[in-house]
């Protein structure tokens, strides 16, 4: 048995390169030319897609003779992200921080912003929330105490290339290195954007890990992650699914994105048909700021909810981005507006150079107070920590239990009034 099948705690070598894809011609290996292997192109209808004014003004300056035929094809958006000093200098006036960092960066997790998400940023202002979290800095080059390059022990828990599998019954399935933009807090920052790394991810290294989940009837829950699988053509995902569906004891498909915030001409209406097909399937979606709702998310998201898909927010906190609750709360009502039910509010993961995004884990709770109670339950996401070291999401929550009163529980309610809660026989609140 490879190392990779073993599990326990001893640790464990990174997935080794695998060869490219086979089921089709396989692209060359640079990133940006890994996707253009879709098939037909898109009929024209199926690429009406609203463009908000902003936006307009801005192609129309940045990118003048693109049709909105071109603008609102998603291929055409990945294929011109921008990936280079030269191209962020063109529509940024950047600061000599974000200058010396592109100049600097090497490996995995490079600059890549899609032209729709680049024009929801600042072009002057360095701080601006969307703008921070895609444009890297020099702070990415501090590396503080318990920040390491694989802070949740994935590497560890990989069973086969690919599969994470932590949890009894549920694997994490890593399918590609791909996304549409390198937010720069990933957690997986060690394993994408560097095709030919370390980390591969391809239809070939699925069949390994088809035969895992065949092998392993316990696992009743995948989560389709990366990378981002909606980066992946059509044909790629229909064959994904499809096989996943195939396995009887696999009941509940997941998959993660941000596509739909910075892709959204992704959510084409052939892609809604390919997801359509494969129900139950859930979406655990990456949204961060409420500048990213605009009337193109808007109907990618509509596109999916429509088509039947329960959609979930997973929400960074970060230091000066969204830690504030006159920036949670708008977000988590717009999620509501939207058909996202807010899911996870997460801690920044240690990763190797992300303390300049991290705030403590009390502003975590006092956004969660500054919400239970003040708003409508469904807008009130659970609060978590993923454990460094493989230790799993921990829930954090506001203490509402105060002690007791002979057979009543003391209760603190979220104005901070303490009730009685008749429960005879009980010992919370005793301390034993
Ligand atoms: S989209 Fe997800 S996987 Fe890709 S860089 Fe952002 S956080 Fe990482």
């Amino acid at each position: 048995m490879s190392l990779q099948l073993l599990r326990g705690r001893e640790l464990k070598p990174p997935l080794r390169p695998v060869p490219q894809p086979d089921l089709r011609p396989s692209p060359p290996p640079q990133e940006a030319k890994q996707i253009p292997s879709i098939g037909r192109a898109p009929r024209k209808a199926a690429l009406r897609f609203p463009v908000n004014p902003d936006t307009r003004t801005f192609y129309r300056r940045f990118y003048p003779g693109t049709s909105v035929t071109e603008w609102n094809d998603w291929h055409w958006q990945f294929q011109h992200r921008i990936r280079s000093l030269d191209e962020l200098a063109r529509i940024f006036r950047l600061s000599d921080d974000e200058r010396e960092a592109v100049v600097q960066h090497t490996g995995p997790l490079p600059v890549g912003i899609t032209p729709y998400y680049a024009s929801l940023m600042s072009r002057d202002d360095p701080a601006e929330p969307l703008r921070r979290t895609h444009i890297m800095t020099r702070a990415e080059g501090i590396r503080m105490p318990g920040e390491s390059d694989d802070p949740l022990g994935e590497d560890h828990d990989t069973a086969a290339p690919g599969i994470v599998h932590r949890y009894p019954d549920r694997v994490l399935f890593l399918t590609t290195g791909t996304c549409a933009t390198y937010c720069r807090y990933c957690t997986r920052a060690r394993a994408v954007g560097n095709p030919g790394g370390e980390y591969q991810f391809s239809p070939k290294q699925w069949e390994k890990a088809f035969a895992y989940l065949e092998a392993h009837n316990e696992v009743r829950d995948v989560l389709l992650s990366g990378g981002d699988p909606l980066s992946l053509s059509d044909e790629r995902l229909d064959f994904l699914l499809g096989r996943l569906r195939a396995m009887k004891h696999i009941e509940f498909i997941r998959i993660g994105s941000k596509v739909p915030m910075v892709l959204p001409q992704r959510i084409t209406k052939a892609l809604v048909r390919v997801l359509k097909k494969y129900h139950p399937l859930f979406m655990s979606l990456h949204i961060t700021h409420p500048r990213e709702f605009t009337d193109e998310s808007r109907e990618g998201l509509a596109r999916l909810a429509d088509a039947g898909i329960p959609l979930g927010s997973q929400t960074v906190l970060m230091r000066g981005i969204n830690d504030d609750i006159a920036v949670i709360k708008p977000l988590m009502h717009l999620l509501l507006k939207n058909r996202v039910k807010p899911y996870y509010l997460y801690q920044v993961d240690p990763i190797r150079g992300s303390s300049h995004f991290r705030t403590n884990v009390h502003k975590g709770l006092e956004i969660i107070e500054g919400l239970r109670g003040y708003t409508t339950g469904y807008a009130t996401p659970i609060f978590a920590v993923d454990a460094p070291g493989g230790g799993g999401k921990i829930q954090i929550a506001p203490d509402c239990i105060v002690g007791r009163d002979g057979d009543n529980l003391l209760l603190r309610n979220f104005e901070g009034d303490v009730y009685p809660y008749p429960d005879a026989g009980g010992t919370l609140g005793t301390g034993k």
